[in-house]
């Protein structure tokens, strides 16, 4: 009976105080420390672990203009230059005539069309985050501009209720060619040390916070402890990280090692790295030094973003991936070459860290690997660039990728494509088939085209650097 009590009890406060049991659900956006005012009947939310938010009133609180057509169940945002258009209920949206995977298709909601906040956050160009506690998106405008030079800290002195203000955050993290590579959003200066019994390289990095998107790419447990698998590299076992402490608040990286083992620190503001190609202790020569090029090699998605779903469910960053670890053991055989990839497993970095990356090593090309998805008809290969410095690159390319992949010539292609353009070096990205076509799906994940294909690149980009 006492029970029954309080359930009528709580049933009764429950509709007496309606906002009440509302306001726990109710989410809030903070751009730049101040709450974007929702639209009542659709706030943002998380719906099947993807945070959707309400296109309309973040665009325009960003000055971007927005244009809904309801017969095509379009939404058309604009800014200078700039143009995404997305369709209810289509995974697929367009960004200057380029199409773009969505984590999610727009939904309409009580007259509000919700898109995925990583979405927004790649196109805008923002740093965005989800506390799951607090029901809370944040946004944060990064520095425009060329984002060269010093990088401030992620806003913002004017509150706003985060508890990393102030801080450096740490976006992201990949592990290639026995070299640490960390991504944070500004200047922080590292204190690396060893540690022996068992062997190990601790990497401190002071006043830095977790990225919220960091959890999404990599797995943090509640502790904020996280760990990342290593295979095939001889001197490490694994690479482990954590909030190490609260004041000041520093993130901890451990390498830890099968021995002893040299290292060097490069930290350019926004890439931190820790490379242990070094035998003898004594600082090494930068990436591409010795005369060497240097490649990166680009592997689209990652973790959350699967890329385009085959037509029997395989996925696209899976195809990737592969491809892109089969370029990588293949390069380094080459004496002449050093190669970079921007993601050596399951791992997510936003577009800008994939560019940052072959920014800040000084890359001398930059190759991202894709598998396509339209029609169901369609089928082929295709070479995109976006400047013309990359043509003759995209041209050599393409002749191997058709050669090797057996497939349809679609042609090399220019388009507006984020990680083309806004690197500075040679850059192409090529789709190797299309996964929404059930022969190119197939033939995709066989062992033969990928060795094969993988090959393909490797020659492309001996005979563009002119190595024999
Ligand atoms: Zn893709």
């Amino acid at each position: 009976m006492k029970k029954f009590g309080f359930l009528v009890l709580l049933f009764v406060f429950g509709f007496v105080f309606p906002g009440y049991s509302h306001a726990a659900a109710d989410t809030k956006i903070i751009l730049d420390g101040t709450e974007i005012v929702q639209p009542s009947g659709a706030k943002a939310e998380n719906i099947n672990s993807k945070v959707m938010v309400p296109i309309r009133v973040v665009s325009e609180s960003l000055g971007y203009s927005v244009d809904w057509k309801q017969q095509s169940q379009t939404v058309t945002i604009s800014k200078d230059n700039t143009a995404m258009q997305m369709i209810v209920g289509q995974k697929t949206a367009t960004v200057n005539g380029s199409n773009v995977d969505l984590d999610a298709p727009p939904l309409v909601k009580n007259g509000t069309t919700l898109v995925p906040l990583r979405f927004i956050g790649e196109q805008m160009g923002l740093k965005v985050g989800w506390n799951n506690t607090t029901k809370t998106v944040t946004l944060v405008t990064q520095n425009s501009g060329s984002g060269n030079g010093t990088t401030t800290p992620p806003s913002s002195n004017n509150g706003g209720g985060s508890d990393q203000e102030g801080l450096v955050l740490v976006n992201g993290i990949s592990f290639s060619d026995n070299r640490l590579m960390i991504a944070t959003s500004g200047s922080t200066k590292p204190n690396v040390f060893t540690m022996t019994g068992p062997d190990r390289i601790v990497i401190d990095l002071p006043n830095t916070a977790f990225a919220d998107s960091f959890g999404q790419g990599q797995a943090l447990d509640s502790n904020q402890n996280g760990q990342l698998v290593v295979n095939g590299y001889p001197d490490v076992s694994q690479i482990r990280y954590s909030l190490f402490s609260n004041s000041p608040s520093t993130i901890r990286f451990v390498i830890d090692l099968t021995g002893s083992k040299g290292y060097s620190v490069q930290n350019d503001s926004g890439l931190i790295m820790i490379d242990l190609n070094n035998q003898n202790g004594t600082p090494t020569t930068p990436v591409g030094n010795n005369g060497k090029k240097v490649v990166v090699i680009d592997a689209g998605h990652g973790d959350q973003d699967p890329g385009a779903i085959g037509v029997t469910g395989k996925r696209e960053k899976d195809f990737n991936l592969a491809m892109a670890l089969k370029v990588e053991a293949l390069l380094k055989k080459e004496p002449k070459i050093d190669v970079v990839l921007t993601r050596s497993d399951d791992t997510f970095l936003a577009l800008k860290e994939r560019v940052k990356v072959a920014q800040n090593i000084n890359a001398d090309i930059f190759i991202s690997i894709h598998a396509n998805s339209g029609p169901v008809a369609a089928s082929g290969v295709e070479t995109y660039y976006s400047r013309s410095v990359s043509k003759e690159l995209a041209n050599i390319m393409h002749k191997y990728l058709v050669q090797t992949s057996g497939l349809k010539d679609r042609g090399v292609k220019m388009a507006s494509l984020h990680v083309t353009r806004e690197t500075t070096m040679p850059a192409v990205l090529l789709e190797g088939g299309f996964l929404s076509n059930k022969s190119d799906e197939a033939v995709l994940f066989t062992e033969n085209f990928q060795n094969n294909v993988a090959k393909g690149i490797v020659a492309g980009i001996k005979e563009y650097l002119g190595i024999q």
